[in-house]
């Protein structure tokens, strides 16, 4: 069997669905099971309807941190509020294939992207301009009752990206994002935290998305991971999402029989399999 499976972040925006299930089919003609999953969110970090690469969020200062991961078994790379690059999923990848470590973050890591050969480039969107000036203006106002609360991150929660793959025997993750809305500079969210937003060991792998802060309390990848083979991907999933109640929250995993995706919320994605 070989599948891929990728989600577009966990969110109320359906209409992303047809764009994800486009990309899965462009990646799903990679090869190997990490080509594929770096391809699928490549893709979606260069379209800016998603908070990844071109799109990201923007924090409460302004600026745009980005952070990206890439997994396959025993084998991790990933960059932690990175600027100025147009794919952080790639200098992810570079980290782990390229350099002797596992995590770079902040100025390091853009460093490590330029040695790489990643030039300079500016992510920021009008969209993303327009929306943080909303939140701002929420803010003032006193529209959003608390940090984190639930009914305001499904407004302005999501479009994060993830894929998980199977391919010829291996398996292989990765997320990028840039953060959830209103944050903190240097705030880390659950996507390059191993275990907690992506996983990928020797059962399968599997993706989050969601309130970052609440994912990395859970170690909801890990746990996902560590229940395959004793129910189905479904049941795992429907487990995880449960465990979540209102929160909003969506996970992507694949094993080696199965694919599956859910959420709490709309979360647009697409499984594909052969
Ligand atoms: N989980 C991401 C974060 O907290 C956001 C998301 O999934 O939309 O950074």
């Amino acid at each position: 069997m070989r599948f891929l499976v990728l989600h577009g972040g966990a969110s109320l925006r359906e209409e992303l669905k047809p764009k994800v299930e486009k990309f899965a089919e462009l990646a799903f003609e990679k090869e190997t099971a990490l080509d594929a999953v770096v391809e699928s969110v490549r893709l979606m970090e260069d379209d800016p309807d998603f908070n990844a690469g071109t799109g990201s969020n923007i924090r409460i200062d302004g600026s745009i941190q980005m952070d990206a991961a890439v997994m396959i078994p025993n084998e991790l790379g990933a960059v932690i509020n990175i600027e100025r690059v147009k794919n952080p999923v790639l200098v992810a990848r570079d980290v782990m294939l390229k350099s002797p470590h596992l995590i770079l973050s902040g100025d390091g890591a853009v460093q490590f992207a330029r040695k790489m050969g990643y030039p300079d480039y500016d992510p920021r969107t009008k969209y993303r301009e327009d929306k943080r000036k909303i939140i701002i203006e929420k803010l003032k106002s006193g529209q959003i009752p608390e940090y984190y609360h639930p009914e305001f991150f499904k407004e302005f929660l999501g479009d994060t990206v993830g894929a998980v793959a199977y391919i010829d025997g291996k398996f292989a993750a990765a997320v990028s994002t840039g953060g959830t809305a209103l944050t903190l500079r240097g705030r880390v969210g659950d996507s390059p935290i191993p275990g907690a937003g992506i996983y990928c060991g020797e059962k399968g792998a599997a993706v989050a998305t969601g309130i970052g802060e609440e994912i990395i309390k859970r170690m909801a990848s890990l746990r996902a991971h560590n229940m395959i083979g004793d129910y189905s991907l479904h049941d795992i999933c429907s487990r995880i999402v449960k465990d979540f109640g209102e929160i909003p929250f969506g996970i992507i995993m694949v094993s080696r029989e199965e694919a599956c995706g859910l959420s709490n919320l709309k979360m647009p994605y697409a499984v594909i399999s052969e």
